[in-house]
């Protein structure tokens, strides 16, 4: 019932991975709605983000408009690196306030387990911490030092083999023998599998020789990790997208007349629930066992 999509994302994996029913609200439902009120009300109660979530976008978005300007010869003190994290921090903080405002008013959808919030000092520290640290990272460092720099928009895509690949490097360093592509990983959890998939897929974005360097969060602390993959890792990475996508497929046909989500598997832990945007409107907010319990009853019917 809902059109072929084969777009493959991180974002969309790991919603995948976190909770098929969850995917479905989003990827389907709000997709082929986005026109409608109800469905757009939906796509914003996506974009409400936890401040744990928005602490490393603030991360990401100063480190890379710091790289920028760095390029163009403008070289940013630690005080103004704080104030703009500060700035952006509050700034993505008090728009996840007004959706969520904004949604309520409205009453079409219900959002009543997620509550408006203010700024943390410990995090706002945290951030700019991490951020400092990674702007004075000797390998950081020697990357702004010469060559050039172009910064990719998140938005860059690249089609393979029919399908949509969303996996932009940061930003790409070149300088007369060498490209590298560089990609800032601030979120913690992020396995060796995962990153040796990511930097698989980077290596799309770039020349047979180049480099992906990875700069992740790991316990407070940046990991880098240098690599050039195999052609062999390549076509790997590009095979579980393309099961990944048939996964996601998969999920759009279990949804019945009516938008009827009865079929389609909830999250596996709890874990996932506690902050899903859309957990009033799931049966697991009366409990994700007993919810998992009613489904399994009705599909034995
Ligand atoms: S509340 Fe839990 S089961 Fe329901 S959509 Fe959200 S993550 Fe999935």
């Amino acid at each position: 019932m809902f059109p072929s999509q084969q777009t493959w994302s991180a974002t969309r994996s790991n919603l995948l991975q976190r909770c098929p029913r969850a995917f479905v609200m989003r990827y389907g439902l709000g997709a082929i709605s986005q026109h409608h009120p109800i469905g757009q009300d939906l796509l914003h109660a996506f974009e409400i983000q936890t401040p744990w979530i928005l602490l490393h976008q603030t991360i990401r978005n100063v480190v890379l408009d710091y790289v920028e300007d760095y390029t163009n010869g403008t070289i940013w003190s630690i005080g103004l690196l704080r104030a703009r994290f500060v700035n952006d921090f509050t700034q993505l903080l008090e728009k996840r306030n007004q959706i969520i405002e904004r949604i309520q008013t409205k009453g079409r959808i219900n959002i009543s387990n997620v509550q408006t919030l203010r700024s943390e000092n410990h995090l706002i520290e945290m951030g700019v911490k991490a951020s400092t640290d990674l702007v004075q990272h000797p390998d950081f460092v020697s990357l702004l030092r010469d060559g050039s720099i172009s910064r990719i928009e998140p938005t860059h895509s690249i089609k393979k083999g029919g399908m949509r690949i969303y996996n932009a490097p940061d930003f790409i360093h070149r300088n007369k023998n060498s490209e590298t592509l560089v990609k800032l990983n601030p979120f913690g959890d992020f396995s060796a599998t995962q990153r040796q998939h990511q930097a698989a897929l980077l290596r799309l974005h770039g020349g047979h020789g180049s480099t992906i360097v990875q700069f992740s969060l790991q316990q407070r602390r940046w990991d880098v990790r240098k690599t050039i993959p195999t052609e062999a890792e390549i076509n790997d990475a590009i095979t579980l997208v393309r099961l990944d996508i048939e996964h996601m497929e998969g999920l759009f046909s279990l949804v019945g007349r009516n938008n009827n989500l009865d079929n389609v598997p909830l999250s596996d832990t709890y874990r996932s629930c506690m902050n899903c945007q859309v957990r009033s409107m799931c049966p697991s907010k009366d409990g994700l066992e007993r919810a998992k319990a009613e489904q399994f009853a009705l599909m034995c019917v």
